[in-house]
């Protein structure tokens, strides 16, 4: 991956986080009222905090994307985001732009969804 595509595709991840927190916080903080009548205000709660209250809520889709997304934030610090991690050839930065967590290529994806469907 060139540089500028690194840079995009970080920032594209970055979006897609603060999305996904916005909307998980919002869901965590629902619950917790629900649970405890507690209205308290999460703040800058760690978000390995705000998972382990997801995985109590239940709310694994969400949670499992944004477990895709600090994964993929790590291998783009380490510099192996970008390559497919079952066939080893880059994704095609165009994948990456749509879908910036990807770690597999289109051909890898689909033959992993067919094996682990959900
Ligand atoms: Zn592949």
């Amino acid at each position: 991956m060139k540089p500028w595509q690194r840079h995009q595709v970080h920032r594209a991840l970055e979006q897609r986080r603060k999305t996904l927190l916005d909307e998980l916080k919002r869901d965590a903080a629902r619950l917790r009222e629900e649970r405890s009548g507690d209205v308290g205000d999460i703040g800058d709660e760690s978000v390995s905090d705000l998972l382990v209250d997801l995985d109590q809520a239940e709310l694994s889709r969400d949670a499992a994307e944004l477990r895709e997304i600090e994964a993929a934030r790590r291998r783009l610090d380490d510099g192996t985001h970008g390559i497919c991690v079952d066939c080893g050839v880059a994704i095609p930065y165009g994948r990456l732009l749509y879908e910036p967590a990807a770690e597999r290529c289109i051909e890898c994806q689909t033959r992993h969804e067919k094996t682990y469907r959900r």
